[in-house]
């Protein structure tokens, strides 16, 4: 199958609008023409007057040749106008079209895929990638279709006044061409490529700095300790002084041959005339060629970043495409309904990526409805890996996860999103307004359910203190809630939802212990009526549990109520004891 060329892809994003694209294209090929027109008309003006000089009366048209020239002058300025307005519209859709094109397959894709790729280079393909196509469809194309046609016409104007003269615009022209095409090719093409890939390197790099700012600090470091940062910009910079070099020479030739038609013309001049006084014949035409070469400057300089603006658009929809072409998670249907709140995870074999070992091997565990289930064990144990298969953040490559005795790959993803409820470990608030926050779980819940949902989450002490109440944005205006604060708000956020199974993944203890009650009765509340895993630091917090899961290493160890696996004397009980007197450690200290 031929593959589709970048122009088309990006057409079918224009919907309907392309009609646009392709009326801005004519209009604008039109204008090529037309700009040609108030020159013709300017150089009749001075032919005719240097004709009759010096005796001025006799120049009649004159005025009506001024006046021409002034009309399409505006007939210009109106044709590029409409041109750009319907160029425009139609790129303003295609841009909105492809962000959304793109956020849609995103939130189809397994959750670890922007940490994959890196969150930088997803974000430039967002909104950098779509905007140059926006510009490129909005300006450059239209340009195009000027830059095609207007050089044709030159060179048929060229010859109609004088050839001679013609011939030595067009000595200008060809060179500038040669340099072009010495300039672009396959090699360009490559290049440009290699330019894109080292701007969203950069990009990358520089998200992970931002992000790792304040371990720099803390460990008094410096921007040189990002190594991969300064790498990507020093290769950045490489790449570009390279890049430029390669092309100084066919540039500097290009800049000098299309600036220089004066000089041929000059030349040719002299040459005509031996030296000697120009006849008017030559004069005229002289003139007519000296007013002219301006258009063949800005011509030529656009037809240079045509062919650079085609692969601008190559590339940008082949990074769009990288995006795109990635493996969604399987499709759930409407149909596929769980049949209670029970959750099993069945010989389940997980790796993040292909040459990473499991993160989990052959682990099975279950939860009946309204049980309650307990996941502890060593830190990269597996425990929030288990725990996020269950919402569907990946695919196991083995085994099942089955919600009320449906695979979790045949529920739709509403269903899902319904009847799993998920407390991360960091509580992901958005820098939004508590409201806002909250609505993320129920988009048309009323102000009253909002506040029974924080009551219930006991959060009213930290919305009594927020200066607008529940309508305070997070992190602005000095607007900081503590990491217990921000888990009791995420626990509302989770409450708001009702849904039959919650997963709780707990944020390490926090440090005062008035903010850990609070949490521990948000809990408690959120965990009523529901199938609950929770995945425990505190070990206090879950000797009730139905069953208590020791993850290790991928591997489900042990697993029991809190007194079997006391009396087994194994990992548990070791970890209870250390628990245990980490906590009296605490107390006399
Ligand atoms: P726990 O929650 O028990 O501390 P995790 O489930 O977070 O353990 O991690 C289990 C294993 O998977 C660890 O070896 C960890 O390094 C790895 N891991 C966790 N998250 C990712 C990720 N996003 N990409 C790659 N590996 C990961
Ligand atoms: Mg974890």
């Amino acid at each position: 199958m031929k593959k589709k060329s970048a122009f088309s892809t990006v057409m079918g994003y224009a919907g309907g609008f392309r009609i646009l694209t392709y009326l801005s294209v004519i209009l604008s090929a039109l204008t090529g023409v037309v700009a040609l027109l108030p020159f013709v008309y300017i150089w009749r003006m001075i032919k005719e007057v240097l004709e009759v000089s010096p005796d001025y009366g006799r120049a009649v048209n004159v005025v009506h040749n001024g006046w021409m020239a002034v009309i399409f002058s505006l007939v210009y300025m109106l044709l590029y106008f409409t041109a750009l307005m319907c160029s425009h519209t139609s790129a303003f859709r295609v841009a909105t079209n492809m962000k959304k094109a793109l956020l849609e397959k995103i939130a189809d894709l397994p959750i670890g895929f922007a940490d994959e790729m890196g969150s930088g280079k997803v974000r430039r393909i967002i909104t950098e990638t779509t905007g140059s196509t926006e510009t490129l469809l909005a300006h450059n194309l239209p340009d195009m279709a000027q830059a095609v046609i207007t050089p044709i016409a030159m060179i048929v104007m060229l010859f109609i006044f004088d050839w001679r003269f013609g011939l030595a615009c067009l000595i200008p022209v060809i060179t500038a061409f040669l340099m072009m095409f010495r300039m672009a090719g396959p090699k360009m093409q490559e290049d440009m490529k290699k330019y894109q890939d080292a701007l969203e390197r950069m990009s990358n790099e520089a998200v992970e700095y931002v992000r790792g700012v304040p371990v720099v600090k803390t460990f008094g470091q410096t921007v040189f300790s990002f190594h991969r940062f300064k790498k990507a910009i020093d290769d950045y910079g490489n790449f570009c002084l390279s890049y430029t070099d390669s092309t100084r020479t066919s540039m500097t030739l290009f800049t000098v041959f299309i600036n220089s038609a004066f000089a041929f013309l000059i030349g040719l001049v002299l040459l005509l005339t031996g030296g000697s006084d120009a006849g008017m014949d030559i004069l005229v035409n002289f003139l007519f060629y000296v007013i002219f070469t301006p258009v063949i400057v800005t011509t030529m300089n656009r037809v240079l970043f045509m062919s650079e603006n085609n692969m601008k658009l190559e590339d940008a929809v082949e990074r769009v495409n990288s995006i795109l072409d990635i493996e969604p998670l399987k499709k759930g249907s409407e149909d596929m309904k769980p049949r209670d709140a029970s959750v099993e995870i069945k010989n389940v074999t997980f790796s993040y990526s292909a040459d990473s070992k499991p993160a989990l091997k052959n682990v099975s565990l279950k939860a009946d409805n309204d049980e309650v289930i307990a996941l502890v064990g060593p830190s990269g144990g597996g425990k929030t890996t288990a725990a996020g298969l269950i919402a569907r953040f990946f695919d196991p490559q083995a085994g099942s996860v089955r919600i009320g005795g449906v695979d979790v790959r045949d529920i739709s993803k509403k269903d899902l999103m319904n009847t799993v409820s998920y407390v991360f470990q960091d509580s992901r608030l958005l820098k939004r307004s508590i409201a806002e926050n909250l609505r993320l779980a129920k988009e048309d819940a009323t102000d009253s359910e909002l506040m029974a949902a924080l009551h219930a989450a006991q959060c009213d002490d930290i919305i009594g203190r927020l200066p607008d109440g529940i309508n305070t944005v997070l992190g602005s205006g000095g607007t900081y809630l503590s990491g217990g604060e921000q888990q009791r708000i995420a626990i509302a956020r989770a409450m708001l939802k009702k849904a039959p199974i919650v997963i709780l993944d707990e944020a390490t203890a926090f440090a005062d212990p008035e903010n850990e009650v609070l949490v521990q009765k948000a809990f408690t509340e959120l965990t009523k009526h529901s199938t609950v895993i929770m995945i425990a630091h505190r070990l206090t917090t879950i000797r009730n549990a139905d069953r208590i899961y020791v993850l290790d290493s991928g591997e489900v160890r042990e697993q029991g109520t809190h007194e079997e696996l006391l009396k087994r004397k194994g990992l548990y009980h070791d970890m209870w004891n250390e628990y245990q007197s980490a906590i009296s450690w605490k107390v006399t200290a």
